[in-house]
């Protein structure tokens, strides 16, 4: 099939979406409901209309743009991925799987392609954060909790005060949630940000799954003396306990845990001062891992080495777990689909997990869904140095082209997740 997507239309759309709300230095600021999210939005809109697709809104503010099925009640396969940005970010994140995914219905609808299942280009709610985290995504997936609204991301002042802003409501955007019956499946393309793709040469990666996440906090308890008259075998020093822990859980994750990752990100140590033995230290601890049984695996072994290191040091130590968001694989026959396309197209691809969370993350819970990585420049993202090449754009957009009609025409595909 030699069906590719308009590069002209698809550059000239990055470029206009990429003014709104940019930055000096070549990044943007979109923050969720900010003045430049919502034009981008509104922008969105009227390209799809301008492309006759129908438009929608739904009660957690996702924006879509349909590409109806002449079959009135075909399922959806979803194209997507978020229009919002972190405060000074980068012009790619989330805004090039918009742009392509819109890119794709307007190339099937000019090829005229009948296809089984209708084709639904979204772009979700505050993916980033700035109030809950993969918002509208979760919200669409029925994945959203009223606990999530309870203790938000950003804040709950910030959260109610937004929503009211935007027109929504909490009970309206916990109703968003749409029966996974009528989902054919989720695609997503979003750029790598990381550095593995373009150490390795690959034009494509595809994503085998989201990584879940754990995080505690770790106290290590000595006791705080005088750091001049208490000699070095007398100390219960809770800093020497903590250094050796951050040490260890390096350690622990090289030699135990290929391809997981664990991070101390944060150390305090108390009273703080210069001529005070620490008594106690708090450290943030984060792991992560695309398995759930090794997730598992990976927090007992991190919790046993602060153990350990607190015996070792005669500390005490408590771990408090935070949180947990469980790893998110995506779907096999998806991938295959994505891998026969790049194939297809001459391109080259690598299966890898993401380190990052997306909207797919939320969909893979209730629809079969897969996601393309293209790859970014030095790795770097979340910064307006974020830079994709755009011959890598346009390969990951005919990519998504091609498995979108391939997955569509495979039949009215099954969705094992609806229930
Ligand atoms: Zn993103």
């Amino acid at each position: 099939m030699d069906l590719r997507v308009d590069p002209d239309r698809l550059r000239a759309d990055f470029d206009a979406l990429a003014a709104i709300g940019a930055t000096p230095d070549g990044g943007l600021d979109r923050t969720t409901f900010s003045d430049a999210h919502l034009a981008a939005r509104t922008w969105f809109h009227e390209r799809a209309r301008a492309a006759r697709l129908e438009c929608g809104i739904d009660a957690a503010a996702n924006h879509s743009a349909v590409l109806r099925s002449r079959d009135p009640v075909a399922p959806t396969l979803l194209l997507g991925s978020h229009l919002d940005s972190v405060r000074r970010g980068g012009r790619y994140d989330g805004a090039l799987g918009v742009v392509c995914a819109l890119e794709v219905l307007r190339t099937v609808q000019d090829a005229e392609l009948d296809l089984p299942v209708a084709l639904e280009a979204v772009d979700f709610t505050d993916e980033e954060g700035t109030l809950i985290g993969t918002f509208g995504s979760l919200a669409l997936a029925g994945g959203l909790t009223r606990e999530d609204l309870a203790a938000p991301r950003g804040g709950r002042a910030l959260l109610v005060g937004e929503l009211a802003r935007a027109g929504l409501t909490e009970d309206g955007v916990l109703s968003a949630r749409r029966d996974p019956a009528t989902l054919a499946g989720y695609l997503e393309l979003h750029i790598e940000q990381g550095p593995v793709l373009e150490r390795a040469g690959i034009d494509i990666g595809i994503v085998t799954g989201i990584v879940g996440a754990s995080s505690f906090r770790v106290t290590f308890e000595g006791e705080a003396r005088h750091a001049g008259t208490t000699p070095m075998d007398a100390r219960r020093d809770a800093a020497v306990g903590a250094a050796a822990f951050v040490v260890g859980v390096r350690d622990v994750v090289s030699r135990t845990f290929p391809g997981c990752v664990a991070t101390v990100g944060d150390i305090a140590t108390e009273p703080g001062s210069f001529n005070v033995v620490p008594g106690r230290a708090r450290l943030r601890l984060e792991c992560r891992s695309l398995d759930g049984a090794q997730l598992d695996r990976l927090e007992e072994a991190l919790v046993g080495r602060a153990r350990a290191e607190a015996t070792a040091f005669g500390l005490d130590v408590t771990v408090e777990r935070v949180g947990r968001v469980e790893p998110a694989p995506t779907d096999s026959d998806v991938r295959g689909a994505l891998a026969d396309a790049a194939a297809a197209l001459g391109l080259t691809t690598m299966e890898l997990p993401s380190g990052a969370g997306h909207d797919a993350q939320s969909l893979s819970a209730v629809t079969p869904t897969g996601m393309v990585f293209v790859p970014s420049r030095g790795g770097v993202s979340h910064d307006p140095a974020e830079q994709t090449a755009w011959e890598d754009c346009l390969n990951g957009a005919n990519v998504l082209l091609h498995a979108t009609v391939a997955l569509a025409r495979a039949g009215r595909p099954v969705n094992h997740l609806a229930r």
